[in-house]
């Protein structure tokens, strides 16, 4: 089926647009209406932070990084929390989430396959895929297989409906009953929240697959975007992501604003989750140091009379195949006789010495691309 057939036959899901109507409708129509005529209290608006705050983060904590992405255990009082959490921001059910955003790491951009591939434009991949029944949009719950032995996961699916209408009426109106402002904080806790929780979202199957950089690979439309990190929790730092999805960061630097990131680092401290993934850092320097070469290649390619930078930029690429190739031997040997013989604290040891110092070794070579080009565009200029 090509691409347009496909646009056009796809019927329309009517329950999420229903939704969306219903949500953006009061969202700018009553709620600036109610605030004009009665205002609204400031709990009213701590509330809406709040709860919008939770919301997001049962999104980014548990239904991505914890169960799409099994990027690190979590205690079942946490998991209860991220499933009631995350029914609330509306955003369909823990295995239909899981299901989807599975299928769009394996087949990322792929206008047939992935979801909301961005190659579709960025209506589709932020809302338009929702709204229609594509064939690309169907969850085959055969790859969250694990999931299913999740008794709160089960749960929540079974009771999906009655869970969405606790949180977001019931809590909204029991809140407005203990502050004073029943009709206020259903609108802003319940309906604007839903709605600014639904776009912060789906900003990061847009926006984060449009705007940004791609410092580790560009084999797919994934960016890093600082300014979106910020507003969607830490998942703007979406490049890194989709290289290496098993970690529980997406800002990898101390620097990088990922509130979800310290929240599961804070949870461990307490027992609440454990088993914390990352990839080591000499994985993620290596990726960096190959997008370098790569981008500088092309640079060189484009430009007349730069034989001489590009002999030795191939001399560095040289040394850097050495240095990987090298390091594998080396990591083979090691385990080979540790299988054999040698004490596992030491052998941690002895690997734990040799990523730092091929760390470094890369850290050194990204240092020599990068002043080799400026050395050239120095040259040129
Ligand atoms: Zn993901
Ligand atoms: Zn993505």
């Amino acid at each position: 089926m090509s691409k347009s057939v496909q646009k056009e036959k796809a019927p329309i899901n009517w329950t999420a647009t229903i939704m969306f109507i219903v949500t953006t409708g009061v969202a700018v129509t009553l709620v600036p209406w109610y605030g004009m005529t009665y205002g609204y209290e400031t709990s009213t608006w701590v509330s809406y932070l709040v709860l919008t705050w939770i919301t997001g983060m049962a999104i980014t904590g548990g239904y991505h990084r914890l169960w799409s992405h099994n990027a690190y255990d979590a205690h079942p009082i946490l998991r209860v929390w991220y499933a009631l959490w995350g029914a609330a921001a509306l955003e369909n059910t823990i295995l239909d989430w899981c299901s989807g955003h599975r299928v769009h790491h394996r087949h990322c951009d792929d206008v047939d396959k992935d979801p909301y591939s961005a190659k579709r434009g960025l209506w589709f991949s932020h809302m338009g895929w929702m709204i229609r029944e594509y064939p690309s949009g169907r969850v085959d719950f055969a790859n969250v297989k694990n999931l299913m032995k999740d008794p709160i996961v089960m749960w929540q699916y079974k009771y999906y409906v009655p869970i969405v209408f606790a949180m977001n009426i019931g809590v909204p109106l029991a809140l407005g009953l203990i502050f004073g402002d029943v009709w206020g904080m259903l609108l802003l806790a319940g309906f604007l929240r839903i709605v600014t929780t639904h776009h912060v979202t789906f900003f990061i199957n847009s926006i984060a697959h449009k705007w940004g950089s791609q410092p580790y690979t560009d084999e797919n439309t994934a960016r890093d975007n600082a300014f979106f990190a910020f507003l969607t929790h830490g998942e703007g730092y979406h490049n890194y992501h989709h290289i290496f999805q098993t970690d529980y960061r997406n800002g990898i630097r101390w620097f990088h604003w990922d509130p979800t990131k310290w929240f599961i680092k804070g949870c461990s401290y307490v027992g609440l989750t454990s088993n914390l993934r990352t990839v080591p850092d000499f994985k993620i320097r290596r990726a960096m140091v190959k997008m370098q070469f790569k981008r500088a290649q092309e640079k060189l390619a484009k430009a007349e009379n730069s034989e001489k930078w590009t002999e030795l930029l191939e001399k560095e690429y040289e040394k850097y195949h050495a240095m990987l190739n090298e390091w594998a031997e080396a990591q083979s040997e090691k385990l080979d006789e540790t299988r054999k013989q040698l004490k596992e604290k030491w052998e941690k040891n002895a690997i734990r010495q040799q990523y730092h110092e091929l760390e470094e070794q890369l850290h050194e070579q990204s240092q020599r691309i990068k002043s080799l080009m400026a050395e050239y565009k120095a040259s040129v200029a």
